[in-house]
């Protein structure tokens, strides 16, 4: 999930080019040696986040490069204000980063604006909150799965350069293969790389008049954590209906990753996707796409489906639930 404003930047670079990169409360100049100093070509770049104010951390990414822990070609380094030179094989990568010039100005009537926008009932939403679905066939249940982000807007990014709507979409369609084998209805807000609009995606679920709405994504860090460490699983809900689904989910979930993957457990979100008075709806952060560890994990089809059938037994266990039962007592922070 990545919030409304863009935090990680990733840039597509050839050898040769000085770019200069506005991040947070800092900017980068990275400098990259010409294609006759052997450098090995460099292609992408990424700023993944601030373990602290002054500092950013930054992925070069190109063959031969040092790699940063094992079975990779990428490495981070941290950087501070001032110029900082990464060796990489016999070339070297000059990074400048400095104060920006000045702080913008807040806009005041934007700051007022947002918290009643983000709040604003969904035009098309009633207020009737749904039930579990308990005692219905699996035929006569419809679940929304939708793939977080798509086409221009790609999310979160990997540090080999995997777009998180890719890991959205492939782990969507194997929790959409294992729901539609247990005989569930299941519409999907994009099987592409198209981009449905955001405020367009629980729409989906109420055109159909969906039981449930699950979207799924992968994390990246806030600005003040290290990106090299940050892992774990949670999903994400707004009101009750949505806590009752989420907590199935992330039950599952815990058992299926056991030790391998911290649980954060459920979280209060108000997002857009979650933000649904009638239909139960929830986001899961499966993991983090930013460490080179959790990328692999994306890659691993077998992990990706045990993944999946976890996320469908925990909507299995949801559909069973009566009107005031829950599932466990999880933590819901
Ligand atoms: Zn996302």
């Amino acid at each position: 999930m990545s919030g409304m404003r863009r935090e990680r930047i990733a840039c597509l670079l050839a050898a040769g080019i000085s770019l200069a990169v506005h991040f947070a409360a800092l900017s980068a100049t990275i400098a990259f040696p010409r294609d006759g100093q052997k450098l090995p070509a460099i292609a992408r770049c990424y700023i993944l986040g601030a373990e602290e104010p002054g500092v950013t951390n930054v992925v070069v990414q190109g063959r031969n490069v040092p790699v940063h822990k094992s079975g990779g070609w990428v490495t981070m380094v941290d950087l501070t204000p001032g110029t900082n030179t990464l060796v990489a094989g016999d070339a070297q990568v000059t990074v400048t980063v400095a104060r920006p010039p000045a702080p913008r100005p807040a806009s005041t009537n934007s700051v007022a604006a947002t918290p009643e926008r983000k709040y604003e009932k969904l035009p098309y939403a009633g207020d009737k909150p749904k039930a579990p679905p308990k005692g219905r066939k699996p035929s006569e249940i419809t679940v929304v799965i939708d793939p977080g982000h798509g086409g221009s807007d790609t999310g979160a990014m990997s540090p080999h350069g995997l777009p998180e709507k890719d890991a959205n979409l492939r782990l969507a369609k194997d929790v959409r293969d294992e729901l539609v084998r247990r005989g569930y209805v299941v519409v999907m807000t994009r099987e592409d790389d198209s981009f449905p609009a955001l405020y367009d995606r629980p729409k989906v679920a109420h055109a159909r008049n969906a039981d449930a709405f699950i979207s799924i994504h992968h994390n990246a860090p806030p600005l003040d954590k290290d990106p090299r460490q940050l892992r774990y699983h949670a999903v994400y809900a707004w009101n009750d209906i949505g806590v009752r689904l989420a907590t199935a989910i992330n039950r599952r979930m815990a058992a299926a990753f056991g030790t391998a993957l911290p649980n954060n457990g459920v979280i209060h979100a108000n997002f857009a996707v979650t933000r649904n008075p009638e239909i139960p709806s929830c986001l899961i952060e499966t993991d983090f796409i930013t460490t080179p560890e959790g990328e692999l994990d994306c890659w691993n089809g077998e992990r990706r489906r045990k993944v999946a059938k976890a996320i469908a037994d925990g909507f299995a266990d949801w559909t069973k639930l009566s009107d005031t039962e829950t599932t466990a007592k999880e933590k819901t922070k």
